[in-house]
């Protein structure tokens, strides 16, 4: 889709740190990490957010898991652990809107917190 951050990231016209990649998915490192290590997991189709996910899209939601595993095994946090977070809309601060799936790990990341201070 034109004008969408991440399809041109698929294309190849924004560079990116990729991790690794099939004819469906592409794995590759955040740009800004909230965390050691900390990955963007991105089906290759143009999916604005998890809202629009299709029954059609469920082999694809089992690619992007399984994506997630090869990547965790590929950056070590396999056996340590790590955090899979799909930011949707508004209030869940998605910011770009291609469907990615955000794999967190290398460090213990705490508890899953809520509502931050600024927008308390
Ligand atoms: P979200 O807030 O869930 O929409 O996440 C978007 C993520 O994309 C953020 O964590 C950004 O740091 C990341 N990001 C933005 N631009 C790039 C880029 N060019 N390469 C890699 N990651 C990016
Ligand atoms: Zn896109």
């Amino acid at each position: 889709m034109d004008n969408c951050l991440f399809c041109k990231i698929v294309n190849g016209d924004i560079p990116s740190k990729k991790v690794m990649e099939n004819d469906r998915v592409l794995v590759f490192h955040d740009i800004q990490p909230a965390a050691p290590v900390h990955v963007l997991i991105i089906p290759k189709k143009h999916i604005a957010s998890m809202n629009d996910v299709q029954a059609e899209d469920l082999e694809l939601i089992v690619d992007i898991h399984k994506a997630a595993q090869e990547a965790a095994a590929e950056l070590g946090i396999a056996k340590s652990g790590y955090r899979l977070i799909n930011n949707c809309g508004q209030d869940g601060e998605q910011t770009v809107h291609h469907l990615h799936y955000h794999l967190l790990g290398g460090a213990r990341l705490g508890a899953l917190t809520g509502i931050s201070s600024s927008h308390a």
